[in-house]
Formats: structure tokens, C-alpha cells, sequence
């Protein structure tokens, strides 16, 4: 999945994408085999639970950074990367 010629943005939505999946698997696991009354497995908002603006950000970070990667990055590096890529996967 992560690519090594990836610049740092691409990267860093990729984690953040990776990291929010990660935190909705915890939510569906805290709500199934959690306590139906605690629902704090939520690793986002057991971190930022106390400010309502910080976790509604993280959230939004995570939402726009699966945006980006849905388009894909556009930079030079990133374009090398899936030209290269591309081309080994058709042929
Ligand atoms: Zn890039």
C-alpha cells in the first residue's frame, strides 16, 4: 500500500487515512464486545473527547486526507512514481 517514492503530504494522508480506519475499527469493536454504556474505545475521542473542536478537526483531517488520496497527489515525485507503476501493471 504505501509507496517508497511517495513524497511527505502523500504520506502523511496515507497515515492519517490508516490511522482513522484503525480507530473506526476500534469503535465497532468497543461497541460489540465493549461496554454498550462506555463506548470509549474511540482512540480519537478518548484523546480529545475534552475538546469537542480538537476531535471534530481530527476528524475532518481524516475525512479531507482520504479526499486527497482518492485523487492522488499530483506532485512530480508521486507522478514519477505512478507513471512507473502504471506502466509495469498494463504491460
Ligand atoms: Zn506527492
Amino acid at each position: 500500500m504505501m509507496k517508497k517514492c511517495m513524497c511527505a503530504p502523500a504520506k502523511i494522508s496515507g497515515l492519517l487515512v490508516f490511522v482513522g480506519g484503525l480507530n473506526w475499527g476500534l469503535v465497532g469493536a468497543g461497541m460489540l464486545f465493549g461496554s454498550m454504556h462506555d463506548m470509549s474505545w474511540n482512540l480519537v475521542h478518548m484523546l480529545l473527547g475534552r475538546w469537542m473542536w480538537a476531535e471534530a478537526v481530527v476528524y475532518l483531517i481524516v475525512g479531507v486526507a482520504a479526499i486527497a488520496m482518492l485523487f492522488g497527489c499530483k506532485c512530480s515525485k508521486c507522478a514519477s512514481c505512478c507513471v512507473a507503476e502504471s506502466g509495469s501493471a498494463k504491460m
